[in-house]
């Protein structure tokens, strides 16, 4: 037989020769393309495209352009595991800091089969405008694992967990840059991101991370932070456009921690949650769907909906168009596109999830006069809920559930607010105003800092 070189294209040497050359240089201004051979928006193209149309209406110097749409680093790793069967496997992990302006990097990691670079960075940036934008001493980034959770053992997680966090000591740091859960990572994975830190510093570190267990360091109200806040978003949006919330009906993507906590605190408004939706499909019932029995159904079933009685079955596609006051879409990115937004009949959407609608549905959706209470406020009440955990860390006293609650909702009242003056001055849709203030206050920062160097 004949021996493999590493000129193979199979060989395992041959992806780093091809992949990173010595010539291969990060981080680099952002590049992106449009969509992908199935069709699928590259987020970073999505995210970009409303930067520009944000910088323009700014009119931002072109060397601050050139600043903020450059990640700061992009970090990749890989990843070896020894299996249950004693064969090695190796995993890619990444973490990209976007910008660190605002003060250190903030942001979720996601385990996921199709994490790649330039999810993760424009991840990374959507969470720098997030920060700016719910007001929080932070820059932005994200981390992400690619690889599939629902295939791993717990201990096959855990050594992916310490040994991606092992790699990441130079990156990570409660004054550098702390990340917290995101999608398919939990209290657990943070539990073990601390400990593997702390280990490593001689100390434990509880600033390492947030969205920990409670009695780690975690703060009460954080892992329903996210959902609460799509909740008061959405209340704020209904107030703008004249609907009571017990008169309103919702339809939710996404049945995960964000979708299902949206989806339970509206319904405690008195909302109708007509549709929700996770993997296994869609779940439609005009009278409303019971979101206790729904939650509990998932929670006996390995956090799937599969066999769910509570409502008609129907395609995850189908919910986006379902007819419905408010939707949310709570799952991935690049959910609403320039192929279905004409179909939406929602009056409200409301972005619990990153990056779910493509650029090229905004203006599809503008010109229907659908409100969209974009991701990078919409969903921000899960990072303002982590900077709380920190000051909380930092200060070692701990508050009570009612006050974070109580903060959260300040919180979020005032940023709509914000955006949404800030949109009716400008003449333009609430993502684009979102993006201006955050853009515009990185920007003002930046240059009352300076250029070191
Ligand atoms: N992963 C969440 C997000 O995308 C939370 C990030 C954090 O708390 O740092 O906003």
């Amino acid at each position: 037989m004949a021996k493999k070189s590493a000129s193979d294209t199979k060989h395992p040497l041959k992806r780093f020769s091809d992949e990173q050359p010595a010539s291969y240089k990060e981080p680099a201004p952002f590049e992106h393309k449009g969509a992908d051979a199935n069709g699928h928006e590259n987020p970073l193209h999505s995210m970009m495209q409303r930067f520009d149309k944000a910088a323009e209406i700014l009119q931002l110097d072109p060397g601050i352009y050139k600043y903020l749409s450059t990640p700061v680093k992009c970090v990749i790793v890989s990843i070896p595991i020894t299996m249950e069967d004693g064969s090695i496997e190796v995993f890619e992990g990444y973490r990209v800091i976007h910008n660190d302006i605002l003060g250190p990097s903030k942001g979720g990691i996601r385990y996921s089969p199709d994490v790649n670079l330039d999810e993760i960075k424009a991840l990374a940036a959507w969470m720098t405008w997030k920060c700016a934008v719910i007001d929080i001493p932070f820059g932005g980034a994200k981390g992400g694992v690619r690889c599939d959770p629902r295939k791993l053992t717990q201990r096959q997680l855990e050594s992916i967990t310490r040994r991606y966090t092992a790699n990441m000591l130079d990156v990570f740091g409660p004054d550098r840059d702390i990340p917290a859960p995101d999608v398919n990572t939990n209290e657990q994975v943070m539990a073990w991101i601390l400990d593997t830190y702390s280990m490593h510093m001689k100390r434990t570190e509880p600033g390492v991370v947030t969205g920990k267990p409670l009695v780690l360091g975690g703060s009460r109200g954080r892992r329903e932070a996210t959902g609460r806040g799509v909740m008061h978003s959405t209340l704020c949006g209904l107030s703008k456009l004249g609907i009571a919330p017990n008169k309103a009906t919702v339809a939710v993507e996404g049945f995960g921690n964000v979708g299902s906590i949206s989806a339970a605190s509206l319904y405690e408004k008195g909302a109708k949650i007509v549709a929700i939706s996770d993997v296994t499909g869609g779940y439609y019932n005009a009278k409303g769907i019971d979101i206790d029995a729904a939650i509990k159904w998932s929670d006996e079933h390995d956090h799937l909906l599969e066999g769910f009685a509570g409502g008609e079955k129907i395609s995850t596609d189908e919910l986006l168009t379902v007819k419905c006051d408010v939707l949310i879409p709570a799952a991935r990115e690049d959910r609403i596109t320039d192929h279905n937004a004409a179909k939406v009949q929602a009056k409200l959407i409301v972005e619990g999830a990153n990056g779910p609608t493509n650029a090229g549905a905004d203006s599809i959706l503008e010109s229907m006069g659908v409100m969209v209470i974009p991701d990078i406020l919409a969903n921000a009440g899960g990072v303002k809920v982590s900077y709380f955990e920190w000051v909380q860390n930092r200060m070692g006293y701990y508050w009570d559930l009612e006050t974070v609650n109580k903060r959260l909702e300040d919180a979020m009242v005032l940023a709509f607010d914000r955006v949404y003056e800030n949109s009716l001055k400008h003449g333009v849709s609430l993502r684009l105003s979102s993006y201006i203030l955050a853009i515009d206050k990185v920007a003002r920062t930046l240059k009352l800092r300076g250029i070191y160097g």
